[in-house]
């Protein structure tokens, strides 16, 4: 039997998660599974010849299978491009994982198709013919990917191709968020394959921690916080009053929290209710906007049997728990126009997280060049993004391709990242024997927290560590 794992994005960078793996069996089968099929993420989304979601680097249509690990983006966010050009296998993943697809992927195609359109017009305008190729998938193409849906419950070992095998276990990451294990069998040798996707905090504030699981031979492992610690949790909560205090109160101007639309959303959502029932959250109001983020936090009330222990008691004295007197929800885009122009102190929280799409970007654009109002980032931006440019520093940022002065205050906030820091990292990795797993890849992180990740997995025993780089293919 030959087995070998392919490195088709989220090497030595953040997005785009994609890892092939082929087996070929004695009688010279060969069976393909595709782990993750995440987007690259960044200001050139569909709009260049040269974005490298156009390239897979392999045949979608001699992919058997897709084991997915969970529903954001950079993991999701190219399934309806894998089915256009000739995927028609299944799609595993966790139930609630399968019901955020469904929301995230066609928020993803009405992006794509909305930067077309102002691309478009704007060209237009200027009196020249546009140069770009068109969305990477379309709203109508997203059902087709949805209907290969098969969603399998954590721990429940399930056949994906002959002489293949997976099971999901917790990761604690976002909702519905799995670390993928194969079990590859050609009677000869069996080889026990895991896949981390992206791994949670041991002190996530809805979701149980990060499971421990078997013994594996191979270990793909997610690297994006590899270099450093987050603070802990309490000060977190605090933290955050303390923004809110500082940036509505006494500065009297806006607080902008670009957030992912699930999991990150749902947090602070959850903290803030926290305070207001605690009496301490100051009176002013808070702003959900973002569509995407209100259909995520009602999947999230459907599926609370998966939060911790804690959080499901607290149902007991507050049905509601992401929601609060003073916060409303905005779907509507002219109430969300509205938003842009109000002068007067409110938090908003909108997507995305990392400030590259949807709303948000109108409220930066808006509230960025007063010195009154204050950016909270509360998650990981990929360099190259708007959100790791505005954190660095820039003075001045292009958005919908205009410049825009930073006056604004520009905060970051650690603790709400949904992915584990670098000691959480490995403690998760703690349940290896380290002497028995032969091959660790490290994936998912810029060269820093690969390096920094390498060299603390290394102290604790592990050898073979490899950092693959994109389009690179290793024999197991
Ligand atoms: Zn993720």
């Amino acid at each position: 039997m030959a087995v070998s794992l392919s490195f088709h994005g989220a090497a030595g960078t953040v997005t785009g998660s994609k890892h092939l793996l082929e087996v070929q069996h004695r009688d010279g089968a060969v069976h393909r599974v595709l782990l993750d099929c995440g987007m690259f993420q960044g200001e050139a989304v569909g709009r260049s010849k040269g974005d490298p979601n156009r390239h897979f680097g392999f045949d979608p249509g001699g992919v058997d299978a897709v084991v997915l690990s969970h529903a954001h983006i950079d993991h999701s966010g190219l399934l309806p491009r894998l089915v256009v050009e000739g995927f028609h296998g299944p799609i595993h993943s966790t139930p609630a994982t399968r019901d955020l697809c469904a929301i995230m992927l066609e928020d993803s195609a009405r992006i794509q198709e909305a930067d077309h359109a102002y691309d478009l017009k704007r060209a237009k305008r200027q009196g020249r013919t546009l140069d770009e190729p068109g969305p990477l998938y379309t709203v109508d193409e997203v059902p087709p990917a949805l209907q290969r849906f098969e969603a399998h419950d954590l721990n429940r070992a399930f056949p994906v191709v002959p002489g293949i095998t997976c099971t999901f276990t917790e990761a604690g990451h976002i909702l519905g968020s799995a670390a993928v294990h194969l079990t590859i069998d050609d009677g000869d040798r069996v080889l026990r394959l895991a896949f981390t996707g992206d791994v949670g905090r041991y002190v996530d504030r809805l979701l149980p921690e990060p499971a421990p699981f078997p013994q594996a031979d191979v270990i793909v492992c997610e690297s994006t916080y590899g270099d450093r610690d987050h603070p802990g949790i309490a000060e977190a909560e605090e933290e955050l009053l303390r923004h809110v205090t500082e940036a509505c109160v006494e500065r009297r101007g806006k607080l902008l929290i670009p957030a992912f639309s699930i999991g990150k959303t749902q947090e602070i959502l959850y903290t803030l209710n926290g305070l207001s029932n605690q009496g301490r959250l100051p009176r002013i109001p808070v702003f959900v906007d973002s569509p995407l983020a209100i259909s995520a936090t009602g999947i999230v009330r459907q599926h609370s049997a998966s939060f911790r222990p804690e959080v499901r008691a607290e149902l007991e004295h507050d049905a509601d728990l992401f929601s609060f007197p003073g916060v409303e929800f905005v779907r509507n885009p002219e109430r969300s126009k509205q938003l842009n122009a109000r002068q007067e102190p409110c938090i908003v929280i909108a997507a995305s997280g990392m400030m590259e799409a949807g709303r948000i970007r109108h409220h930066l654009r808006h509230s960025l060049p007063n010195p009154r109002n204050t950016v909270l980032a509360v998650g990981f931006c990929a360099p190259g993004t708007l959100g790791h440019d505005i954190l660095s520093g820039h003075q001045v940022v292009h958005i919908f391709g205009e410049p825009v002065t930073v006056k604004a205050a520009v905060l970051r906030m650690e603790f709400y990242s949904a992915h584990a820091d670098r000691g959480e990292l490995v403690r998760y990795l703690g349940c290896q024997d380290p002497a028995r797993v032969r091959q660790l890849f490290l994936v998912h992180g810029i060269t820093a927290s690969l390096n920094g990740l390498q060299e603390r997995l290394a102290a604790a025993g592990h050898h073979n560590i490899a950092i693959p780089h994109k389009g690179q293919r290793f024999v197991l």
